[in-house]
């Protein structure tokens, strides 16, 4: 028996990085997973290696495309979901974006992508997970990504910061709006974790002129990790598969920092 046998989950961005290792997480502990992404073609492949972690239970995989800023396409997520697996019981709201800029250059039009879809997309996100937990009648949990800088703001990231804060705050509120209907919404919060998102960051950081080398914007950020090193996306997964399983069932409106000690609060 898995932490989640027999527990019907969608992971949002789970086509690379902190996604991907939270649904593969998953299967290995014995759930039904939906990995779902933008990137259709990506995740579809990620979904059928998954398909060999199963290892003799009865989890299955299947994967969607989805915007997670376009509430149609996240209905037909759900709903392609809930007819391979039959329910709906774990919702990670985990597709997010960055997109460095100094703080006086910022845009309109910067503020909106990464509001969209890490903000906005959060939201739909909950909502939707949650109408399909309520027509069931079962209960549920969601489980939202948010990030150190959901804690402290960021100098060149002021927008993703916006964005991780306001992840924080609707965790907090679908918590006590969701309790009613034995839904919990908890959330997590990496730090500095080697994904794709953190290499174009290094790449992005460079080019406003905030670092002079590949590398050196990550060593400075995360010089002050007590642990003593950033993290892999492995490093996560133990945390997001807990706050999937029974064991945090009574939990809710909670946002877990899995930084290795950057931000202590
Ligand atoms: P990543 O860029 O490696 O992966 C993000 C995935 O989200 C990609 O597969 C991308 O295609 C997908 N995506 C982007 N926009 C989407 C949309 N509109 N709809 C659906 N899918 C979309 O990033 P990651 O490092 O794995 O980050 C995952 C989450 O963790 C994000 O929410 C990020 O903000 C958060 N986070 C990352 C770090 C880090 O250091 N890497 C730290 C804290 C929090």
């Amino acid at each position: 028996m898995g932490r989640v046998s027999g527990r019907s989950c969608i992971v949002t961005g789970a086509a690379q990085g902190i996604g991907r290792a939270i649904g593969e997480a998953l299967v290995r502990e014995g759930a039904d997973v939906c990995f779902a992404d933008i990137d259709g073609n990506k995740v579809a492949e990620v979904a059928e290696q998954a398909g060999g972690l199963i290892n003799g239970s009865a989890a299955k995989v299947t994967h969607a495309w989805v915007d997670v800023t376009d509430r149609a396409a996240v209905k037909d997520m759900i709903a392609k979901t809930v007819s391979v697996f039959g329910k709906l019981d774990v919702k990670f709201n985990n597709a997010g974006v960055n997109k460095p800029m100094n703080f006086l250059d910022v845009t309109e039009e910067n503020w909106k992508f990464i509001m969209d879809v890490n903000g906005l997309g959060c939201l739909i996100g909950m909502q939707e997970a949650a109408r399909q937990m309520i027509s069931q009648g079962t209960g549920g949990k969601i489980i939202n990504t948010a990030s150190i800088a959901s804690r402290q703001g960021y100098d060149n990231v002021a927008p993703y910061c916006a964005s991780k804060f306001a992840v924080v705050s609707l965790t907090q509120s679908g918590a006590r709006d969701l309790a009613k209907h034995n839904i919990t919404v908890n959330g997590f919060a990496p730090g500095v974790v080697a994904t794709e998102m953190w290499d174009q960051v290094d790449k992005d950081l460079m080019e406003i002129g905030a670092a002079d080398r590949p590398g050196q914007a990550m060593e400075e950020f995360s010089s002050d990790i007590l642990r003593g090193r950033v993290a892999k996306p492995q490093d996560i997964t133990g945390t997001t598969t807990y706050l999937a399983a029974p064991d945090s069932d009574y939990m809710t409106g909670q946002v877990v920092m899995i930084d290795g000690g950057m931000v202590l609060v």
